[in-house]
């Protein structure tokens, strides 16, 4: 059987629960999107992988998906709290670009990588900047019993809802004092380290604790608001400033606060409260605080102990991809792109092994030997599926839904089953794929239908992806595919004429050219090309 009760981290109360919808066979889920005001880096993507295997979780449980991400293309300032800049405006500035011209070009390089990484469509797109009448309609129904103005913008009182900020979960003040007591000690080590590759480790860690520190302790400057926590939901452009972006409100002209966004967009698509509502951890902390007290004020009011007063039953939030030397962040230049990895040469799929290696609450750490083995993992499945494919087409056969599997099957799809019903544990999931690839003497569409029902979760395409696929040519390289295949040809017959001398002068050109030919590798792979 698989039926087993699906069970989902919930981090409001901080436990699992076992999913039951708001709607009778119905999942509606809400994920928070990028602000499209640079490329996406492959931490960000590891948000919406996560957020795919549980829409493609609930849709395999039955349930009928609704999934809206939104897309931030206005109110998102370089600070998660109120201050700094907007994150659209400053990148226009320095593009010498219109906001809405910056707006679309990194909209559409964040579905290239949502389509490279087989991320499946949600049911809206929705855009932020086309909500600006619903959300101020949305301030106005709350202004009065929750908010004051002040000369910068309409502020909401945090101290007007109950239990604010129990999603966040702890003391931000004493966080705040132990990451910096941990950044002061790094950087101690740091300045006494014994090599300068040690000594470097450590400044990139000192920094990182410090700059958490500043962003989990911040407290706003605002002069004259009454509590540390409270933010805008509506920021009134400064007096005889114009920014690019700006709408008539009745708190004067501005624009509105980031985290009133999502409360609108998620409550007009799914309506309140739906079931999920999605992010990364570091939405734990401020944006989803902020997001769950407006939506208790345009509900109810009531407390968090009853969870749909939030806005959704659960809140998810995966953890972090975190790269040691600082090549995550958006600010050092050039960063850890999708599109970096494919020119590299890795197929962006091994970048989806990569997540479904880890448990999505876990930090993941990159490197690119890590990504090395996901691309080796994911190469073994497909040349391993890609013939069995072709043999049951050459049979006339077809993978069918309705196709009932035999019993060598049975403990596997119920392994399955457990292992992604329990907080979508994709990384046994992925290894009890790999069993069912590897099961002998069973009938092959049987086997080809367990294939593919198991990877409509997991979402690798191994029903479409063949082993020319996988061969990306790195950018760098000096050599195209169609050459290397005439050169080891013709290495292959010097070597069945016995002229080793030719067969090591076109390896050795080969070589010269960034092509290391593997001669007897397990997985019949022949050559690699150096990225
Ligand atoms: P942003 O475009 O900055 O709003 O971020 C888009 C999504 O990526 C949000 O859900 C963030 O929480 C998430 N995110 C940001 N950095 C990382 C990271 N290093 N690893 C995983 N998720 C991240
Ligand atoms: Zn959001």
């Amino acid at each position: 059987m698989t039926d087993t009760p699906l069970q989902l981290f919930n981090s409001l109360t901080r436990r699992l629960e076992t999913f039951t919808p708001v709607h009778a066979g119905e999942a509606r889920v809400y994920s928070c999107g990028p602000t499209v005001y640079n490329y996406p880096h492959i931490g960000n993507m590891r948000a919406y992988v996560f957020a795919d295997v549980l829409g493609r979780t609930l849709s395999y449980k039955g349930y009928k998906l609704s999934h809206v991400i939104n897309i931030t293309d206005v109110g998102h300032l370089t600070d998660d709290a109120d201050a700094g800049e907007d994150k659209m405006e400053k990148m226009a500035a320095k593009e010498a670009k219109s906001i809405w011209a910056i707006a679309e070009h990194y909209t559409q390089a964040y579905w290239a990588d949502i389509k490279a990484l087989n991320i499946r469509q949600p049911m809206e797109w929705s855009v932020a900047t086309k909500y600006v009448p619903a959300m101020i309609e949305f301030a106005e129904k709350i202004a009065e019993k929750h908010c004051y103005e002040l000369e910068s913008g309409l502020y909401f009182d945090v101290s007007t809802v109950a239990d604010y900020g129990r999603l966040a979960g702890f003391d931000r003040a004493a966080a705040a004092a132990s990451l910096a007591a941990k950044a002061a000690s790094l950087a101690a080590q740091a300045a006494i380290a014994e090599t300068p590759e040690e000594q470097a480790r450590l400044m990139v860690a000192a920094v990182e604790a410090a700059t958490s520190a500043h962003s989990v302790g911040r407290i706003e400057k605002v002069e004259g608001k009454r509590n540390a926590a409270d933010f805008a939901i509506w920021r009134k452009t400064p007096t005889g400033e114009t920014r690019q972006m700006e709408w008539d409100s009745p708190w004067g002209r501005g624009a509105p606060g980031w985290h009133l966004e999502c409360s609108v967009m998620s409550g007009a698509l799914l309506g309140f409260p739906f079931d999920i509502h999605t992010g990364g951890i570091d939405h734990r902390e401020i944006h989803h605080p902020n997001e769950i007290a407006q939506n208790q004020a345009i509900c109810c009011s009531g407390g968090l102990d009853v969870a749909e007063n939030s806005g959704a039953k659960l809140w998810m939030h995966n953890n972090f991809l975190v790269e040691r030397s600082g090549k995550m962040s958006k600010s050092s230049g050039e960063f850890l792109r999708l599109q970096l990895l494919i020119d590299k040469g890795y197929h962006p799929l091994a970048y989806r092994v990569m997540c479904l290696q880890a448990h999505y609450r876990g930090e993941l750490e990159f490197s690119w030997e890590g990504l090395g083995s996901a691309l080796t993992r994911l190469k073994r499945l497909v040349m391993a599926v890609e013939p069995l494919r072709a043999r049951l087409n050459d049979e006339g056969g077809a993978v069918t839904e309705g196709l009932v599997p035999g019993p060598k099957f049975m403990p596997l799809l119920e392994a399955f089953d457990v292992a992604i019903s329990e907080d979508l544990g994709t990384p046994v999931a992925l290894t009890v794929l790999e069993q069912v690839v590897a099961l002998k003497k069973v009938d092959l569409a049987q086997k080809l239908s367990v294939i593919a029902r198991m990877d409509d979760v997991l979402g690798l395409k191994l029903m479409h992806l063949t082993r020319a696929d996988l061969r990306l040519t790195p950018k760098s390289a000096r050599i195209t595919i169609e050459e290397i295949d005439e050169i080891l040809a013709a290495r292959r017959q010097a070597r069945a004429d016995k002229d080793f001398a030719r067969s090591d002068a076109l390896r050795d050109d080969l070589a010269a050219r960034g092509v290391e030919v593997m001669d007897g590798d397990p997985l019949g792979w022949d050559w690699k090309l150096e990225g």
